[in-house]
């Protein structure tokens, strides 16, 4: 089973966000196709190929589209089926675990304070009182999008908070982490778009959503919208 992964920037979207790539991917035998947005992060960020609020919607809209139109699976883990905005590990649905066994929130959050390397279940690591726990409840009281895009100050207090280990290679994830400026995300208040496939809507709505996770703890007033903190600074 082929599946193909891309992460969208400006100077790929016009290839790859066209029914003529998806139509290139099917006829190869791909059987899935998943959409991310290039996240300017890590030691050698380039933000000028970062997607503007526009072109993420863009995506989006495209990604709707394409389960309607086209015999091909298509991923997206940032919407619900009415298209509000969420992150799979604020929600806990996905957390990653890196190549030296660590636990961390996501594939580009590379802080841990949890390893696979011990007795207990995951299940109790991943819910004790601490980092993880920690992470996803302070992110979704502050914002439904992408915390390392929108407040990597966020990951800085809570790393610092819990003295989570940096878990790459490189030893500088802090650095780099207060090296982001912060931009719009998949979190667009107003503009959502909803699925327009029965299917995707169904399975959305009751197999992949946030969990009640925004519910019980997003709080609007304290989200900071990126795009006027820039305009107003
Ligand atoms: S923090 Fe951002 S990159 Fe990580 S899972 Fe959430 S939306 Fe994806």
């Amino acid at each position: 089973m082929v599946g193909v992964c891309t992460s969208v920037c400006k100077t790929n979207i016009d290839d790859l966000v066209r029914d003529e790539w998806v139509d290139a991917l099917i006829k190869m035998g791909v059987m899935y196709c998943w959409y991310h947005i290039y996240r300017p992060v890590g030691p050698e960020p380039n933000p000028d190929l970062a997607l503007t609020s526009e072109q993420q919607r863009r995506v989006r809209q495209f990604v709707v589209d394409t389960r309607v139109n086209k015999p091909i699976v298509v991923i997206d883990a940032y919407h619900d089926d009415a298209g509000n905005a969420l992150c799979p590990a604020v929600t806990g649905f996905t957390h990653h675990i890196g190549p030296w066994g660590d636990i961390e929130p996501c594939p580009v959050i590379q802080l841990a304070t949890e390893t696979i390397h011990d007795a207990r279940p995951l299940a109790e690591k991943f819910n004790a009182p601490g980092f993880l726990k920690d992470f996803r409840e302070l992110t979704a009281g502050q914002t439904r999008g992408c915390v390392i895009m929108e407040r990597p100050d966020l990951l800085v207090e809570l790393a610092e908070r819990h003295q989570a280990r940096d878990t790459t290679a490189r030893g500088a994830v802090i650095e780099e982490l207060k090296r982001v400026t912060p931009r719009r995300s998949q979190y667009q208040p107003g503009q959502e778009i909803p699925e327009r496939s029965f299917v995707y809507r169904w399975a959305k709505k009751y197999a992949f959503n946030d969990f009640g996770t925004y519910g019980r703890h997003f709080d609007p007033t304290r989200y900071r919208d990126p795009d006027r903190v820039e305009s107003s600074t």
